[in-house]
């Protein structure tokens, strides 16, 4: 009955003492047929030493259960921000983490690392979008890897940039790297930014229009608490939300999108990660009424 290609996980943790071979077990473990994961902690950017992070151990188990690892995302730390450029230190920071993240991406043969473009923080929108450019094209001058940034959709909370289809057109098509720059589109940013994927078939076509479809690398598939166009950035599990599952389900199963890695990122309940549940039913396209109940009942 499923024998659509599909590549769907959720990010997964990776740290001691296991490190890679146990972000692989713990795909493994969802029934994931792809998975997406920080090199370190999300929030900062210190990073365990490479030769500590058991890669190999893990590329030999993800091979063996059929993985790809072209697939396979890596996320850089959110608190890298290329667009402050008003704060030097910041911006250098900034500019150092995202070389070393591709770097890291690349180390664990991994091909494609999502990035939140960046907050302007009052500096204004056009000269945030600047340094940006400028930003990821200096640390692109330093690496030959084939690693390929994608600038992932925001939901516009404050002054974050990349909120609109055109910001991120702008961003790629002035960069020297245009070559290594895709985007990766979040549901629940799109939604949250005023756009509903209810409607998805026409912000695919806008998407092609203003960005081109070849430019989506990364898919990022959550529910959002909130109603379209608020601008708050909150997850919420598969059908508990404003989106809804069938709208999540339909860009999950698009036949433009195959070849495109889906990656959840909804909340944990209880501590307990959801993504078996969740996942299982986005394979078998079919909502289970309260499942989220269930789950709980269970801990
Ligand atoms: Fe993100
Ligand atoms: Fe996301
Ligand atoms: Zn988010």
């Amino acid at each position: 009955m499923n024998n659509e290609k599909l590549y769907l996980g959720s990010h997964v943790s990776m740290s001691g003492p296991d490190f890679y071979l146990g972000s692989v077990k713990e795909a493994i473990s969802y029934g994931s047929t792809t998975f997406m994961f920080y090199t370190g902690a999300p929030q900062n950017t210190f990073r365990s030493p490479l030769d500590r992070c058991k890669i190999e151990e893990g590329r030999k188990l993800l091979l063996e259960h059929g993985f790809n690892e072209d697939k396979i995302v890596v996320h850089a730390p959110y608190i890298i921000n290329l667009a402050n450029i008003g704060n030097p230190s910041v911006y250098d920071i900034a500019k150092k983490a995202l070389l070393s993240e591709v770097q890291r991406t690349h180390a664990f043969h991994a091909k494609l690392l999502v990035l939140h473009p960046g907050s302007h923080v009052g500096n204004g929108e056009q000269v945030g979008l600047n340094a940006i450019i400028d930003g990821i094209d200096e640390v692109l001058d330093k690496d030959n890897s084939d690693v390929k940034i994608a600038l992932e959709t925001m939901a516009g909370k404050g002054s974050e940039l990349g909120t609109t289809f055109e910001q991120l057109a702008y961003i790629i098509n002035n960069s020297k790297h245009k070559d290594r720059l895709g985007v990766c589109l979040d549901t629940c940013h799109v939604s949250d930014s005023g756009l509903p994927i209810g409607n998805f078939d026409e912000i695919l076509t806008s998407f092609d229009k203003i960005i081109g479809l070849d430019r989506l690398l990364v898919l990022h598939i959550n529910d959002s608490k909130n109603p379209v166009g608020a601008h708050k950035d909150r997850h919420e599990n598969l059908g508990y939300g404003y989106i809804g599952f069938d709208a999540l389900n339909y860009v999950v199963h698009h036949p433009k999108l195959t070849d495109i890695p889906k990656i959840l990122e909804t909340p944990y309940i209880e501590k307990n990660p959801p993504y078996k549940e969740e996942i299982s039913m986005l394979m078998n396209n079919k909502f289970i009424e309260g499942w989220r109940e269930e789950f709980l009942k269970k801990l």
